[in-house]
């Protein structure tokens, strides 16, 4: 297979991948705070970073992929109390429901999923390389700071300097930090909290902030210096910002080589928040539409693109999805390896080396389809089934899924319009992958569009 090449937010272009260690690769994605169910936006960072992993793995390299879990937090330690529980009860239930998730999204366990509680040690030796180093401080009020005047670089990964990252935070007047921009390392505990949130140090007892544990739990795991490390969008500032400052400011050299950031989920063409009533939960969306059909669609997008929730686009998913395991139907299953020498084969693995582009890969998919249909071939039929099984779809019996899924031969003339709409706007955003893709789909149903002049496209039944 050629090279990879992946969009590193750091260098903010695509680049060659070459890895550390020949033959591996070290990955570290943020993991979800658990207090409460995960909702799609951890839906699409747990599916994506599969993803990944897979498409790696398929390229022979042997990986190592961390996924941590912080199970100590301010909104931890608010919501036991509301509950009346301890915070172990509390987190363990929401491990075990994040796992179940996952399970249920096709997403294959990292192969380390350390939590937060258990690397304390490490976070404070963390702590005390930095004060060492001049970068950390004890505020009057007991926290320990990062003091990111003291670190060269800091906003290298927003692409900001100082000034212009000041200038988008709410300055606190009186607070203890010598910089608006100082953030907590250690968290002094009020006399207050139970023994549950407190752990000693030299620094009195207190608790980790959020950022040193990502340092501290990536740097045990896998090393000073790793391949990628991976998160939503919304984590490139602060977190991860302050990431790079604390590992780099321990250790004195590069902490990650590659940076890889999935888009938002947005729902209805809103930002999904609690507050707009547009909150959804992954339990909530897979009652109402197969896990596979959510994995696909969050798949059907572009990784850092924006992704459009809204139950039309999860029909049109679901449509989608039923017309490839139509196309696999009374294929007997062989053992024999996948032809990576194949056409289709070829044009997959060239589009998932673009970036990961699962929108182009899965055009692909959908050809093969339209070529099964036509030649009725069961060699291109199990071709399809493995192709796609590269990123996770179609692994499961066709007959199960068409029993449970939606009904291909009824796409109605309101289908093609909603699909077709989705297509517009995708253009619209530039999001010519999934506009492509959505093309391929409905041609694979018998639907040809044709692009006429002022953007109307019109359609016909081949
Ligand atoms: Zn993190």
């Amino acid at each position: 297979m050629s090279n990879l090449k992946i969009y590193n937010s750091l260098a903010r272009e695509k680049v060659d991948f070459v890895p550390i260690e020949p033959g591996k690769v070290r990955m570290y994605v943020c993991g979800m705070t658990v207090y409460d169910y995960c909702h799609l936006g951890h839906a699409r960072v747990m599916v994506v970073f599969d993803m990944v992993q897979r498409w790696l793995k398929a390229h022979d390299l042997q990986v190592t992929y961390v996924r941590n879990i912080t199970d100590i937090d301010d909104k931890i330690i608010r919501r036991a109390a509301e509950n009346k529980e301890s915070i172990a009860a509390l987190t363990n239930r929401y491990i075990l429901a994040m796992n179940e998730d996952a399970q249920a999204l096709g997403v294959q366990p990292p192969d380390h999923e350390p939590r937060a509680t258990a690397y304390v040690p490490q976070m404070l030796s963390l702590i005390g390389k930095l004060e060492k180093n001049g970068l950390a401080y004890q505020a009057d009020d007991g926290d320990v700071n990062f003091s990111v005047r003291d670190f060269q670089g800091y906003g290298k990964l927003s692409g900001k300097s100082l000034d212009d990252l000041r200038a988008g935070e709410r300055v606190e007047i009186d607070s203890a930090k010598r910089d608006p921009l100082d953030f907590v390392l250690w968290k002094s505990s009020r006399e207050s909290e139970s023994d549950e949130v407190k752990w000693a140090s030299k620094w009195g007892s207190g608790r980790p902030g959020w950022h040193i544990e990502c340092s501290a739990m990536a740097c045990d795991l896998l090393g000073e210096q790793f391949d990628i490390h991976g998160g939503g969008q919304d984590l490139q500032f602060p977190h991860h910002e302050n990431e790079i400052a604390q590992s780099e400011g321990a250790h004195g050299h590069t902490f990650v080589n590659y940076w890889m950031h999935n888009g938002f989920v947005r729902v209805d063409n809103e930002k999904m928040s609690k507050s707009l009533g547009n909150f959804f939960t992954i339990r909530e969306v897979t009652e109402k539409f197969d896990p596979e059909v959510v994995r696909f669609f969050i798949l059907r997008a572009h990784y850092r693109s924006q992704l459009n929730y809204s139950d039309v686009h999860l029909e049109d998913a679901r449509t989608g999805l039923t017309r490839l395991y139509t196309a696999l139907k009374d294929t007997p299953p062989d053992a024999d390896p996948l032809d990576w020498n194949e056409n289709h084969a070829l044009r997959f693995a060239e589009a998932m080396n673009d970036d990961f582009n699962t929108p182009g890969a899965i055009a692909c998919l959908f050809e093969l389809a339209t070529e099964i249909n036509r030649e009725h071939s069961p060699v291109l039929a199990r071709q399809l089934k493995k192709l796609a099984a590269v990123i996770g779809l179609l692994e499961r019996d066709p007959q199960v899924f068409l029993h449970g899924g939606g009904s291909v031969d009824g796409l109605s003339d309101d289908d093609v319009a909603a699909q077709i709409a989705a297509r517009t706007e995708a253009k619209k955003n530039k999001n010519f992958a999934l506009a492509d893709s959505i093309r391929a789909e409905l041609l694979a149903l018998g639907i040809v569009l044709e692009d006429k002049p002022g953007g109307l496209t019109e359609w016909r039944r081949a």
